[in-house]
């Protein structure tokens, strides 16, 4: 090929490349895909065949760990702060707020228990005037943190069809004027679907394939506007089990409702006791649990450890967690609700889908893939917990990490970066040593040779010199050669 034709292609190639892009962030880019309870065995079903291939290609896990309790706001709040539940105070999608009494859902309040806590995507908008975040529905993301808002919000509003949602957030990255290094992209399903069919039927199939379309969606618009160096994460906060009605514990055959209020939803209840009442609804429900052998109950002071969620004041004095593939009667509500959206009759073997459950039961594991620059290819990192992402989160955007709950080091070894640009300096180094070595024995053989040359001629002149004078004198010195 011609030099000329050469020149014209690459000419061609650069300007194809960049005429999409109106302005990019001189940042990392990251953006952060949550499937709302997307379960991580989910891909075995071989209906998400562009998911598959694109995390088998890329980075993946088997699974993540979350954290308990097992539902949407604590764990996304947990993926955003790096944050164990007792930590960030978000330990359900309700709490009673225990200075007021009050029974809150999404509200600041809620997502403030520590006011000194903050999100990546805030922590990112912090550190520099022009490094930007754009958030989509992610829970907690309307609300200020340190007093900051990010440049690019969409509040939660499911009649935004997926496909707009990531439109949205591709604008922002190419904002014209402050173009975003970090988003963060909620989606409602499968968890919706899930709740209202279970998760074997077929309706709930289909949104899976949806996910892969809009998964699909999002890579092919990324390339399309240029994007391709934009690191993508794709995640969920739980998995879902499907239950049936008869396996619904009524509370109310062996509690006295009036001793109590009920705080949250299956599978993981907050129980507040009116007052004097402490110990007669304990032992009432310890009794309720021995008959009925599917549900554990836990005074505040004995929840296990490993949950990580007991050492917190909005942790109630009583709190229940049903086995998995049972609920409690709270349940029967949000059938009703479900019987009127999709004009059914529910009968006992109908299948609801429910979460909240133990996180280390499988079917609470959530997913999580990773592609971009940033990842390495063909790579399955062993299952980590979801708090540890905001490190790596922090590592991707070159951003110092305050003190979280999580650690970089279970996560580090699947960035391309952590191993090979280090080995890429190490490797520079030596051939630089190596190089400088070089030139210094070229110059000692030099300098010594030049030395030798030179004492070499001045014994040449010397004796030239003493020849001559032997020449004269009749006699000759060699004891100087
Ligand atoms: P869960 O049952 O724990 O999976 O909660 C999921 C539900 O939380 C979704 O179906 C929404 O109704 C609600 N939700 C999710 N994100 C938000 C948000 N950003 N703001 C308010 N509600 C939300
Ligand atoms: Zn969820
Ligand atoms: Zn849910």
């Amino acid at each position: 090929m011609k030099a000329s034709t050469l020149l014209s292609l690459c000419t061609i190639i650069i300007t194809v490349g960049t005429k999409k892009v109106s302005s990019v962030s001189q940042y990392q880019k990251l953006l952060v895909v949550s499937y709302d309870a997307f379960r991580y065995d989910y891909f075995n079903r071989n209906l998400t065949l562009f998911m598959n291939d694109l995390r088998k290609e890329n980075t993946h896990a088997d699974y993540m760990k979350n954290v308990f309790v097992t539902k949407t706001f604590p764990n996304h709040f947990s993926i955003a702060t790096g944050l164990y539940e007792e930590t960030h105070g978000v330990i359900g999608n309700q709490v009673l707020i225990p200075e007021t009494g009050e029974i809150l859902k999404d509200s600041y309040a809620m997502y403030h228990y520590n006011e000194e806590i903050a999100p990546i995507w805030i922590v990112n908008e912090k550190a520099s005037p022009d490094r930007h975040s754009g958030v989509i529905m992610w829970p907690g993301c309307k609300y200020e943190y340190l007093g900051v808002k990010p440049t690019f919000l969409q509040k939660f509003n499911m009649s935004i069809p997926f496909e707009d949602r990531v439109d949205l957030l591709i604008s922002w990255f190419t904002h014209p004027t402050q173009p975003i290094n970090l988003g963060f992209l909620y989606i409602e399903e499968p968890d919706t679907t899930g709740h209202m069919v279970g998760i074997n039927a077929k309706a709930f199939n289909l949104v899976l394939q949806k996910l892969d379309n809009v998964t699909k969606y999002i890579y092919e618009n990324l390339n399309k506007h240029g994007l391709k160096d934009v690191n993508v994460i794709h995640l969920s906060d739980h998995g879902m089990e499907s239950i049936t009605p008869k396996r619904i514990i009524d509370l109310n055959k062996f509690v006295n409702s009036s001793d109590y209020k009920i705080v949250e939803s299956s599978a993981a209840l907050q129980i507040f006791p009116i007052v004097g009442k402490l110990d007669t609804v304990y032992k009432q429900l310890v009794d309720a649990a021995n008959k009925t052998g599917h549900f554990t109950v836990y005074k505040k002071e004995e929840i296990p450890d490993r949950y990580h969620f007991r050492k917190n004041p909005r942790v109630p004095p009583i709190f229940i967690v049903a086995e998995i593939g049972y609920a409690f009667s709270d349940v029967y509500k949000s059938i009703e609700y479900y019987e009127k959206m999709q004009n059914l009759t529910v009968n006992n073997l109908t299948e609801f889908g429910i979460h909240g459950y133990d996180n280390e039961e499988p079917a609470m594991r959530p997913m999580f893939f990773a592609y971009g620059p940033m990842f390495k290819k063909n790579y399955e990192i062993q299952p980590f917990n979801n708090i540890d992402l905001f490190p790596l989160f922090c590592e991707i955007l070159n951003l110092s990490c305050p003190p979280v709950n999580g650690t970089l080091e279970n996560v580090r070894s699947c960035l391309n970066s952590s191993l090979e640009i280090p080995t890429f300096q190490i490797g520079l180094a030596i051939v630089g040593v190596m190089i400088l070595l070089g030139i210094g024995i070229f110059m000692a053989v030099y300098i010594v040779r030049r030395r030798r040359d030179r004492l070499n001629s001045y014994h040449r002149i010397f004796s030239a010199e003493s020849d001559s004078e032997y020449l004269q004198n009749g006699q000759s010195d060699f004891g100087l050669i």
